[in-house]
């Protein structure tokens, strides 16, 4: 396939203070969330919807030090 035509998709943290991710195309830089913090995957995306590029990996968010309270 060739590369062009594919992008990657990388899980964030929305801010410091929410729990909310949101998924970055590598290529366009577009954002997208899910509510429910499902992934790109769970939703059936393949595609980017804004560049239309085809999604090959999706790279799950690092988890932070910070974050294991509560
Ligand atoms: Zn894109």
């Amino acid at each position: 396939m060739n590369k062009e035509n594919t992008c990657n998709f990388s899980e964030n943290k929305f801010d410091l203070w929410s729990d909310d991710t949101i998924w970055t195309c590598n290529k366009c830089g577009g954002d997208w969330s899910f509510i429910d913090g499902s992934t790109p995957q769970e939703n059936g995306m393949n595609y980017c919807p804004s560049c239309g590029r085809k999604i090959v990996e999706y790279i799950p968010r690092k988890l932070d030090i910070e974050e294991d309270e509560e």
